[in-house]
């Protein structure tokens, strides 16, 4: 729904964001900004912010901010639309009229013209992949990867053929303009050269469906070894890839106990083919709060089931976060040995699927089985280890929580379950629970000249965790130590961890020997990493996590990807997959 710009701005003037705020919380003036406790979420120190001149409000402990559209959204838990009438009301405007809007009017046709061309091009798409010349390679490479004529229908999956203009003529000669077709995404303008052509090109296509069963976009997936493997729509008049979801469409008019949130394509029809109706994908996107309150119009209950490999994992953390905020319940399902939820129903069927599905963790439970895995429960050291983290993550529960994952750390790791409890209130308790942060990029680090990236990163991620107990709280459910390559700041973070709010960097660097000390005290240097210290930690690890795992998989992955593969050697090297990931566990 959009409004006129010249009317909102309007209504932003008149809606002056302190006056608004101030009708929910006191503020008070602090150098540029005023503050108070966020009603957001629950806190007792003010780091909730409002800045008057930008007009903007920024909370530091959950990171919710924006302009007071957002606050009235946020706070009154309304849509865009729901928001800018309420506040209109309150400023004792009329909303625009729709219908003699003429911007209003033009904006709409237009979107329809873009929906329309992305229909005429969906169609095309799916004439190509069914035309026996054309289409041959594409319905070949279809077969190997099991997409049936039924899938292939219920999906649209069509084919882009390899050629530079063919959906430029054909839709130039049913009247779109080259404009349009740039708009829609389906052309590219190459400015160089002032010329268009066809953005997809060679690739099985997947048309994707908003809510309403229009066609807003595609992705696009090659057939062979190329990069990228896929290509998707970018941000379009039509198309936000924030706002959708993949595979939601096919459930507009039913009741479902619960959807399952996969990560790709290939993973809602891998599960569909193999019985499993109720997935939907994210799209090459980490979860946003908008898909999330999109989820939350369908059901109550998410199963997150990302790939099994350390990027899926990390994804898995934010993602249930996220959805917690949003009041679904969550439930994690975790494919083993590393695969994606398509390749696993290859092999062990729906029903291999559904055991996994009565097996999946609570947050809670999920968060302490990824803690578990940077250590090594077999030796005394690592169990040690290991229990005082957890306990530390555990103290921060309601209590009425904590005792059933008492118990499941001491089924772990042995040790008594008094013990256990006495660990948990000497850690002070790190505070997650109800750790409602999405996480937003915009890590950015200054790397002086000779210096090892790693180490920056290192040392940034121990600065924030340093800062703010949530961040560490979010390191250790995502297991840090093991990604750490510097044995310093890595001894300095496990001591961090195991003595929670009692640790003092000062007390701790004074212990060293001088060299050690040096390279430790360098971590109080990135004054960078505490403005905000969870979004911080959470760029760090990312990156460390990436630099590990990616080559490995990716090494791994090539090999499914060779054209000629039949399905018994695709299973043949899933099994390899599978063996690999287990031996370098
Ligand atoms: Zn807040």
């Amino acid at each position: 729904m959009a409004f006129p710009s010249a009317w909102l701005d309007e209504l932003l003037h008149k809606n002056d964001i302190v006056s608004v705020v101030s009708e929910y919380v006191e503020l008070k003036p602090k150098g540029r900004k005023l503050w108070a406790c966020c009603p957001l979420h629950g806190e007792k120190t003010p780091s909730f912010s409002v800045s008057p001149d930008k007009q903007l409000f920024y909370c530091f402990g959950c990171h919710a901010g924006g302009t007071v559209i957002q606050f009235v959204m946020d706070m009154e838990r309304l849509t865009f639309y729901e928001a800018v009438q309420m506040l209109a009301n309150r400023a004792n405007m009329e909303l625009p009229n729709e219908i003699n809007d003429r911007e209003m009017q033009r904006q709409r046709a237009y979107k329809k013209r873009l929906i329309e061309a992305n229909t005429e091009a969906a169609r095309y798409y799916s004439g190509c992949f069914l035309n026996p010349a054309i289409g041959k390679d594409a319905q070949g490479y279809a077969a190997r990867r099991g997409l049936n004529a039924e899938i292939v229908t219920r999906f649209g999956i069509g084919y882009a053929p390899d050629t530079w203009d063919s959906l430029l003529k054909l839709l130039k000669g049913k009247g779109y303009s080259e404009k349009e077709l740039v708009d829609a995404g389906l052309l590219v303008h190459n400015a160089e050269r002032n010329t268009v052509y066809d953005a997809f090109r060679g690739r099985l296509i997947f048309p994707i469906l908003g809510v309403n069963g229009q066609v807003l976009g595609f992705g696009a997936r090659v057939m062979g070894d190329e990069k990228p493997k896929y290509i998707n729509t970018g941000d379009t008049p039509v198309y936000n890839k924030r706002n959708n979801l993949y595979g939601l469409y096919l459930h507009k008019n039913e009741k479902l106990d619960d959807l399952i949130m996969v990560e790709g394509y290939m993973d809602v029809i891998g599960l569909y083919k193999a019985g499993v109706k109720n997935a939907v994908a994210s799209l090459g996107t980490a979860l946003t709060q908008q898909q999330a309150r999109l989820l939350k119009r369908y059901v109550e209950k998410v199963y997150i089931c990302y790939d099994g490999d350390a990027a899926g994992q990390n994804a898995t953390v934010r993602g249930l976060d996220i959805l917690k905020a949003e009041g679904l319940e969550v439930r994690v399902i975790t494919i083993p040995d590393g695969l994606d939820p398509d390749e696993y129903v290859q092999v062990y069927g729906k029903e291999g699927f559904d055991r996994l599905k009565e097996n999946a963790l609570s947050l809670n439970a999920f968060k302490l089985e990824a803690m578990a895995k940077g250590y090594d429960l077999n030796d005394e050291n690592g169990r040690e280890r290991y229990a005082k983290t957890a306990c530390a993550f555990v103290a921060g529960l309601q209590p009425i929580e904590q005792e059933r994952y008492y118990r499941l750390i001491a089924k772990k790791t042995g040790y008594a379950l008094e013990a256990l409890e006495a660990q948990g209130v000497r850690s002070g308790g790190l505070q997650m629970t109800e750790d409602r942060t999405p996480i937003r990029g915009g890590f950015r680090r200054r790397i002086e000249t000779g210096e090892d990236p790693r180490d920056v990163t290192e040392r940034t991620l121990i600065l924030a965790c340093l800062h703010d107990k949530l961040a560490l709280s979010r390191a250790i459910a995502e297991n840090a130590a093991e990604l750490i390559k510097n044995d310093t700041y890595r001894a300095m973070f496990l001591a961090m961890c195991e003595q929670g709010s009692a640790f003092s960097a000062a007390k701790y660097i004074g212990e060293l020997d001088e060299k050690q000390a040096e390279t430790a005290s360098a971590v109080l240097k990135e004054e960078d990493a505490m403005e905000n210290a969870i979004e911080t930690t959470a760029d760090c690890i990312r990156r460390m996590r990436r630099e590990s795992a990616e080559d490995e998989i990716a090494a791994l992955r090539a090999k499914l990807n060779k054209p000629d593969l039949t399905a018994e050697e695709r299973n043949a090297v899933l099994k390899e997959i599978t063996e690999r990931i287990r031996a370098n566990k």
